[in-house]
């Protein structure tokens, strides 16, 4: 057991990562626990274009070295490669445990654990995991040089993300189930004037299909008349939705339907003294500037939280 932590904040990504810059500098002990590295989605994305200050944008893995740079210039600490197995409340703050057993004090904790891919669930799916299909352009993307590949979905990820994915594919299919995108418009025009994508209307994905350990086809559903085609894809690439990693705070803090963490506008939950911010929580934009807005406000609040004193840790 460590010294008691004021701000223990759980998940290195722009929302963890921006309230450790504001913990740290306003002298706070603060420390990120990050499974992985820092960073969180924006590493799987090639170019942030919509960060306000940055109108050449910039690569998504960079802007997480630079936000964890940052937050570590001013003071925060981190626990790379540590992930948060439990957190139970005790004493009026709380007690995180990490998977090597390690248990850690804070009068204050921010969630801040972002949220993971949805996955279809259709036949294929699984078996094809790593051969063929895939949830990151940024990684896969350059094993396709000169393949057909498809892109499942129609919001801002997938459009850009196929878009990104025309650097390498020969063809990029969009398969889309409504008849309209859901992505900005500006990004739809770019997708629109790009003639190495194609697009596919109304398609449900109902099997991806392969051969010999590798995708050679999706299966696609009309919902207009339920009529069946096979698309001849070397690549699978889904990009339909995410949802909230907030499994660990489900018997502490209130959450809305799907899962997402209810917060108010200090993004403070229902469990005082437990905050949460960016993905994870029930607001409708999942951005990196909301993430790191909120990731700021709950660090702002949660040293509000510790000089009221209510925790006896
Ligand atoms: C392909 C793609 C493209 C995108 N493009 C854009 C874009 O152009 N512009 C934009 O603004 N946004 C974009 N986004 C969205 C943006 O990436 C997210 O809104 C943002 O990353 C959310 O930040 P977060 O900190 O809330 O969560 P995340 O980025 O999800 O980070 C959460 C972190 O918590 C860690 N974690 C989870 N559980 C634990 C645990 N138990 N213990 C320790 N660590 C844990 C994870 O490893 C992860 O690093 C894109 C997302 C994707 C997937």
């Amino acid at each position: 057991m460590t010294d008691v932590l004021d701000i223990a904040i759980i998940g290195g990504g722009p929302a963890g990562l921006a309230a450790a810059l504001y913990g740290a500098r306003g002298r706070a002990t603060t420390v990120v626990f990050e499974s992985s590295m820092p960073g969180g989605q924006i590493i799987t994305t090639d170019w942030i274009e919509n960060y306000p200050g940055m109108p050449e944008g910039l690569n998504g893995s960079r802007i997480g070295e630079l936000m964890h740079a940052h937050a570590e210039k001013f003071g925060a600490q981190f626990r790379t490669f540590a992930k948060v197995e439990s957190i139970r409340a005790q004493d009026g703050g709380f007690v995180l445990t990490c998977d090597d057993g390690e248990e850690y004090r804070a009068r204050t904790t921010i969630l801040a654990t972002g949220a993971i891919p949805v996955r279809l669930g259709i036949p294929g799916e699984a078996e094809y995991t790593g051969r063929g299909v895939s949830w990151c352009a940024t990684c896969d993307g350059a094993l396709f040089r000169g393949k057909e590949v498809a892109v499942l979905g129609g919001g801002d990820a997938a459009v850009e993300e196929a878009l990104f994915l025309t650097r390498f594919a020969e063809r990029v299919h969009l398969i889309h189930r409504r008849d309209e995108l859901r992505a900005a418009k500006c990004i739809q025009e770019r997708c629109f004037a790009n003639d190495k994508v194609e697009m596919h209307w109304s398609r449900l994905p109902v099997e991806i299909i392969g051969h010999e350990g590798r995708v050679t086809g999706v299966r696609l559903q009309s919902t207009k008349d339920e009529a069946e085609e096979v698309l001849p894809v070397q690549g699978v690439f889904e990009f339909i939705g995410v949802h909230p990693v907030s499994e660990l705070v489900s018997g502490l803090a209130d959450l809305a339907p799907g899962g997402w963490v209810k917060v108010d506008g200090s993004c403070m939950t229902s469990a005082p003294g437990l905050f949460a911010a960016g993905d994870v929580t029930d607001t409708p934009l999942k951005q990196v500037v909301t993430a790191a807005g909120q990731g700021a406000t709950a660090a702002f609040e949660a040293m509000r939280f510790v000089d009221t004193g209510v925790c006896t840790l």
